[in-house]
Order: structure tokens, then sequence, then C-alpha cells
């Protein structure tokens, strides 16, 4: 199995014609494929339960089904505008303003986007040129490596502390002159880790004395345990102009294959970020834009019930994987529980092959969420039916 792309070097050129000139060098030689979607991938080929890619095996809610089917139905077929239907675009203005304390203007301050994976990736490419430095906290979703080098960004990674609270002197040392933004994720991906008020607001001091942009994916805000709140670093004083926050409608909503996401940011930020999606995407899918019109309208008790579901999905996976000698934390939030397999003596790549192999379950080799280290670590996300939560550690039973 082979786990990072081969360097150009290693590989002979596959292309006939014009690109078999030696020596071809792209931009995509340069990072790894992904190994979330390599697990997925694996997991179907061995018939394995796929506690890899974080993506739920349970349906959406019916009210976003419905609208979905009817905006087809009447013909909502055709491009939207290229930021987003004005519809959604108020709407979710509404939910920010009461749910992240974050005031933006519709109509030039949001840009709906193909996914928060595209959001990430404009926000990049719109607001950081070759050269310039970007924070990122480590352990990090795998997507903000590549994310860094499509844009020409020198990654500057600092490390949680053991108990994922941050390092206030090395994160001091890793903002200079040069950075131009630093990448947040609250809650985090694959830690769980749910930034405070405190540490946002000195992570907020440092962008403001620096001269930086925070750009925050909080792709699972509505995803938080044991009464964790969530905030939105952009809803601190001095953060307004030089926020870029992500959101998006998949994991709350249960729709990862719809790709509706956004990007709130000021107007000067927004009009580079509305460019760069323009060209990269014309736009998001325009009935699903109004499936989302009617997410946004869901009552508080679902993101209630959402919350609650996932504790106990958490809890139950948390007892398998204990049982069958994988220790880990209970995370804050997110859907994702991350392990320390070192008892096991094997590396991450090595055992994630065995449990996908021989014991069928698929989880996603630590390293992937690091640019050096990690291989003591596996990640299982618990995004999953009881049902299939039970199989899996049913299955964990046999590891050995
Ligand atoms: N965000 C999800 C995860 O971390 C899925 C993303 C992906 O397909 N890479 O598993």
């Amino acid at each position: 199995m082979e786990w990072r792309s081969p360097s150009p070097a290693g590989r002979p050129p596959v292309f006939s014609g014009p690109l078999s000139r030696a020596p071809f060098v792209s931009r995509a030689d340069s990072f790894a494929e992904s190994v979330i979607r390599e697990m997925t991938r694996l997991a179907l080929e061995h018939d394995a339960i796929n506690l890899a890619q974080g993506f739920p095996d349970f349906p959406c809610p019916p009210e976003l089904k419905d609208a979905a089917c009817e905006a087809i139905q009447a013909d909502i077929n055709q491009y939207a505008i290229t930021w987003g239907a004005k519809n959604l675009r108020e709407e979710l203005a509404r939910k920010v303003g009461e749910y992240n304390g974050i005031d933006v203007d519709p109509e030039t301050e949001i840009t709906i986007t193909c996914g928060s994976t595209e959001s990430m990736l404009a926000a990049m490419l719109a607001l950081v040129v070759p050269g310039d430095e970007v924070v990122v906290p480590e352990p990090f979703y795998e997507n903000y490596g590549p994310d860094a080098v499509l844009s020409g960004a020198v990654p500057h990674y600092v490390s949680f502390r053991h108990d994922l609270s941050i390092d206030e002197e090395a994160w001091k040392t890793a903002f200079s002159a040069k950075t131009r933004a630093v990448i947040l994720n609250t809650p985090s991906n694959p830690t769980g880790k749910v930034f405070s008020k405190e540490e946002l607001s000195f992570i907020a001091d440092l962008c403001i004395d620096h001269d930086t942009i925070a750009i925050t994916d909080e792709i699972y805000e509505h995803i938080l345990y044991d009464g964790k709140k969530h905030v939105s670093i952009g809803s601190l004083p001095g953060m307004e102009d030089r926020t870029v926050t992500i959101g998006s409608f998949s994991k709350t909503y249960s729709v990862t294959g719809w790709r509706v996401g956004y990007a709130l940011a000021d107007g000067a930020l927004t009009e580079r970020i509305r460019k760069i999606h323009d060209f990269l995407t014309v736009g998001a899918p325009a009935p699903l834009q109004q499936a989302c019109v009617a997410a946004l309208r869901l009552p508080a008790e679902y993101y209630r019930d959402l919350a609650a579901d996932y504790d106990r999905k958490r809890r139950l996976l948390y007892r398998g994987l204990q049982k069958a000698g994988l220790s880990c934390d209970l995370p804050e939030g997110a859907y994702y529980l991350f392990c320390d397999i070192s008892s096991f003596g094997m590396a991450d790549t090595v055992f994630a092959r065995h449990l996908v192999e021989t014991v069928g379950v698929a989880a996603v080799p630590g390293s992937s969420f690091y640019h050096a280290g990690g291989e003591d670590r596996l990640r299982f996300t618990f995004s999953k039916s009881d049902e299939t939560l039970d199989e899996a550690c049913r299955r964990l039973e046999n590891l050995s």
C-alpha cells in the first residue's frame, strides 16, 4: 500500500506528448494524496467499516431532502449568483449574528462556496502571497498542508501541549513580521479541541500586533460536548476586519456530499475571496443552496439533538476502543477519537493496514495530521449510526 505520493524523481512520467519533457515538475508533486480518502478506498476494497472518513452513514433531516427536491422541481437548476443565492446569504447573516456573534452584511461579506474545503483554499489563494508565513497549529486537518503549498505559503507549525492547551511562548515565537495568516480550527479535527475565549483572545492579540489575518475553520461548531461553548475569533474586538470565518452545512446537517460551505469576511477581504471563488468553481450547487435555507430554519432542538446524538456515539466508540486496548481522551468537540497506539509497537500506517485488512475497521494514520510525527496515533470517526459503531466495536474485540 502506498501512503505518500512518490517523489517525481521516483516515478517515470506517465504522460506522452509535451508533458513527458523531463524534468516535468508540478505543484501537485509537492504534497501527498489525501490519506483520508485513500483509507475510504481501502475500506471499500476490504469490506471494512469506514471509521476513517468523517461523514455520516445516516440520513440527513427530511426537511433538507424535501427542500432540495422542491428546488429542482421548481427549476432552480441554473447558476446561482457566483457568491451565493441572496436568500441563503440573508438567512446565513441572521444565523451567524445569533450563533457566532458576528455581524455580516449579506451583500458584501458572505461567499457561498463548494464546501469549507473550497472556502479555505479560496481564502488562502486570495489573501496569502508566495513567501508569506502562515501559522498552523499541529496536529491539523490534512488539507491545510496542500492549501499552504498551493498558495505558496510557508507553514510555521505550532504544537499543542500534551493536554491540548496552547503554549503561549511557542505561539509568540511563531508570529513574525512575515506572518500573513493563522489557520485555526475549532472544534479541531483530529483532536476535538475547543479553543476557549481566553485562548482566542490571546491569538487575536497576536494577530492585531502582527497585522495578521485569522482564517478559522468552524465546520464542527455545533458538535460540542460537556457544556463546551463555541467561540468565533471573528466576534472578538479588533478581529472584525482581519478574520475569515469558514463554515459549512456538511457536518451540522449531515450533507457532506452536497458541497455547500461559506466564508465570512469583511468587504475588502471578501472582494478578493469572491474573485478566486468565481474562477475556481463559478458557484455552489443552486438547488442545494435553497435546501440550505431550509436547514437554517430548523428549530433549536435540532442542534441540541445533534450534539446529544454525537455525545452518545462518542461514548459508544470510546468504550469499544478502550476495550480493544486503544487509549484516547474523550474529545471536547467534533466527531473523532484520536488514539494512542504506542503500546502496540506498530507504526500508524502498518497498524492502519492491519486494522483494515484483518479486523475490518478503517481508521486514519496519525501522521497525516502532522508535518512530521504522529506515527503513534490513529484517528477514528464516530459519525456513524449506532449499529455501525456497535459492529465496529465487535470487530475491534478481535484486535491482537
Ligand atoms: N473532514 C472529513 C475528515 O476529516 C472528510 C474530509 C475528507 O474527505 N478528506 O475525515
